[in-house]
């Protein structure tokens, strides 16, 4: 506390990130970043763009991002100006909250679910309540709805939902959006490309129909970019525009060179892209079978991480052993989760390595 202090800086709560340790040689699963590296097409477009002597970046770069708008708009099939580019998710996500969000209604999310949105609400003093998923840990759209629309200023969640993985259909998300047709849906698909194998259930093909959705996706994830720190939103224009005007009130240049020339690379290599989502659906079924057969209860996940609590291991006692041996594992002390530990999908060695060790302490 300090007399220096606003009003609003005294009444944060911040969000707090996964633990990044110095310390080398350990089996990192507690962040949901990708195991496997991104597009060498990244390294060599950055290069190109440092060039011999760095000599670009004395130059701004573009404010409006239009190269990396454009690679997107070209992978989900829709026009540049259905995109908002911005310097991580999270950002887009702020700027959708103070944008979109923030209404005389309260606005809903579920009960668990990212430890993020909380914290925007008290940034922006926006006025939230939340909607218990159901004992199987899945949202339930009928729970949204009963609110009555006319109480309702806004909807965010998710898909798959974090911590818990689990996935909404998009049937179900068009039934929300239809039945709300004035509030805004923001789905946050920070997951999403693990979600299915060959057809990835994306909100996006809901947008042209749906002009309350807006859907947010990150390169941290499926692209193997956190380091980056590159997200986008991809909506009517309408919406577009909102998130437009508090960007440009905020930072005209959310997104360096570097990271433009990058995260377009990386959205244009698709074999990349799918050769190594496929790799970490396909390691996560292994460790979520691996689990189980442990005695795990594991939810079912469509997204990069497995949400699972073993029936008589306490999980915070679970976690310390594993950190023991140099494995890291997130744990949640809220409730109704506080059994569970959320372990990212590494390689397969890694994978192995987890289970390993779980196989030794349950014993
Ligand atoms: C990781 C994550 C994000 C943030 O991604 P960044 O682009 O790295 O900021 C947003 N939402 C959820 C649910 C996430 O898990």
């Amino acid at each position: 506390m300090s007399r220096f202090w606003s009003p609003v800086v005294h009444d944060l709560t911040p969000y707090v990130p996964g633990e990044q340790p110095k310390l080398a040689n350990l089996v990192k699963l507690n962040t949901n970043e990708n195991p496997y590296p991104p597009s060498p097409r990244v390294q060599a477009s950055i290069h190109a763009e440092l060039g011999q002597d760095a000599d670009r970046l004395k130059l701004y770069p573009d404010p409006t991002g239009s190269q990396l708008k454009d690679a997107v708009g070209r992978h989900f099939g829709v026009p540049a100006e259905w995109v908002f580019v911005g310097n991580s998710s999270d950002e887009v996500l702020a700027h959708a909250f103070q944008a979109l969000l923030k209404h005389d209604k309260p606005l809903l999310f579920p009960d668990i679910t990212y430890s993020f949105y909380p914290v925007y609400c008290g940034l922006y003093g926006i006025d939230f309540e939340t909607i218990a998923l159901s004992e199987e840990f899945a949202i339930r759209v009928d729970d949204y709805l009963a609110r009555g629309a006319a109480n309702i200023g806004g909807v965010i969640f998710p898909n798959p939902n974090a911590p818990t993985g689990r996935l909404l259909s998009l049937d179900e998300i068009a039934r929300l959006a239809a039945a709300l047709p004035d509030a805004p849906i923001v789905v946050d698909e920070a997951y999403i490309d693990f979600g299915g194998l060959d057809v990835i259930p994306t909100a996006v093909t809901l947008v042209r129909q749906h002009p309350n959705i807006l859907v947010t996706q990150t390169l941290s994830k499926s692209r193997s970019l956190a380091g980056l720190r590159v997200g986008f939103a991809i909506g009517q224009p309408e919406l577009i525009e909102a998130l437009t005007r508090v960007k440009d009130s905020f930072n005209s240049y959310p997104l360096d060179r570097l990271a433009l020339v990058g995260a377009s690379a990386a959205m244009d290599d698709e074999a990349w892209f799918q050769q190594t989502r496929r790799q970490v659906i396909a390691s996560r079924n292994a460790l979520s079978a691996g689990l189980a057969a442990l005695g795990f209860e594991v939810l079912p996940s469509a997204a990069n991480f497995v949400f699972a609590r073993h029936p008589d291991r306490d999980a915070v006692a679970l976690a310390a052993a594993l950190r023991a041996r140099s494995i890291i594992v997130r744990h949640f002390k809220a409730a109704r989760i506080d059994q569970f530990l959320r372990i990212t999908v590494g390689t397969e060695a890694q994978c192995e390595l987890l289970l390993e060790a779980l196989k030794e302490i349950v014993a």
